[in-house]
């Protein structure tokens, strides 16, 4: 299949890619989209043969419900008439943005956006071209990351051309994703509610809103109501580990007596930046959980396409800004 790829750096280039992904979206095709978590593998939630290609088109196995994307509070309203008194408050602090809600299922989403559950998933994600799609089709977007099922999510439209170039007709280039990392995943269909999936919107910043702090769902539950959550998800092709270092020295001793081999591991560093010499490189990331969610992906693509065999990263701090990242971190090293 020839894969369109169109920029949107201009206003007329950007009305294209919309009125093109339209177009496709309305026929039953799948397309790649940017949001700001990271790009998404966009059909028709409405229309099941079109959500059933992406499934089949990411290797994802039917047991792996789909977030639905809306654009509006009377898209949303439409699908769910019945909502947990939450949504409003939430939606009013953190929409558009990189929260997800879990809800009660109505009836009007298929089956196979769910898995056959009894809730689902909704987002309104901030990305304009995302917004623009969606409210020009009409209809909600079922959309996962846009790689193929056990990869790593794409930031932006390279990693998507990388997986998918070939198998879509359409990949939207819409910059880097400003927010690096997927969504938040907060299930609203218990009490109080609970993180099934940490990302930037943390535990602080909801407890501020729902006036509780959010339960963490344990992984065993996890598991059963979000199959996704699997513990080792999100990895590069390379092992991952997590180390903790205050002097070049240590790290340089640790890497002695681990019988990594130095030439082919990368080192991601935040505060205690080591030299290169012997290295396969050292990636120096700010110690800034906003910055650090935004490179992150980024450098484990650079590493798998570079044969990188071990990558170090240096351990974040232990505080709920960073939990998001700690949670796709101890995946990747699991
Ligand atoms: P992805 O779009 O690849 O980041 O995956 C979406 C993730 O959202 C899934 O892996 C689940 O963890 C979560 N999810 C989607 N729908 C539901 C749902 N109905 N209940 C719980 N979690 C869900
Ligand atoms: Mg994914």
């Amino acid at each position: 299949m020839n894969t369109e790829i169109l920029s949107t750096h201009t206003p007329a280039m950007f009305r294209e890619a919309v009125v093109r992904a339209v177009h496709w979206l309305r026929s039953g095709a799948v397309v790649a989209l940017p949001t700001e978590t990271v790009y998404g593998l966009a059909a028709n939630a409405l229309d099941p043969a079109a959500v059933a290609r992406i499934y089949q088109i990411k290797g994802r196995p039917a047991h792996n419900p789909l977030i639905v994307h809306v654009a509006s509070h009377a898209m949303l309203e439409e699908l769910l008439p019945q909502l947990p008194p939450w949504v409003e408050k939430l939606s009013r602090a953190f929409w558009p943005g990189p929260l997800t809600m879990v809800l009660p299922q109505s009836g009007k989403i298929p089956g196979i956006v769910t898995a056959g559950g009894h809730t689902v998933a909704v987002r309104w994600p901030s990305h304009p071209f995302m917004q623009a799609v969606i409210l020009e089709c009409g209809f909600p977007l079922a959309a996962p990351s846009a790689n193929l099922s056990n990869q790593i999510s794409p930031t932006n439209a390279d990693h998507v051309c990388a997986h998918l170039k070939g198998l879509i007709p359409l990949i939207v280039d819409g910059g880097q994703s400003q927010v690096g990392i997927e969504s938040t995943v907060l299930d609203l269909t218990v009490s109080p509610p609970a993180i099934l999936r940490p990302g930037m919107i943390h535990a602080g910043s909801l407890a501020s809103v729902l006036g509780q702090v959010p339960q963490m769902e344990k992984a065993h539950n996890a598991i059963l109501k979000s199959p996704g959550q699997l513990t080792r998800h999100y990895s590069p092709k390379a092992k991952v580990h997590l180390w903790s270092w205050t002097r070049e020295s240590s790290l340089q001793q640790k890497l002695l007596t681990s019988g990594l081999d130095s030439s082919t591991t990368q080192i991601l560093a935040h505060t205690c930046i080591p030299l290169e010499a012997g290295l396969a490189g050292v990636s120096v990331i700010p110690h800034d959980a906003e910055a650090f969610a935004r490179a992150l992906y980024s450098e484990w693509h650079q590493c798998d396409a570079r044969g990188v065999r071990n990558i170090v990263v240096e351990t974040p701090p232990d505080t709920p800004e960073w939990a998001g990242i700690m949670d796709r971190l101890r995946r990747a090293a699991a």
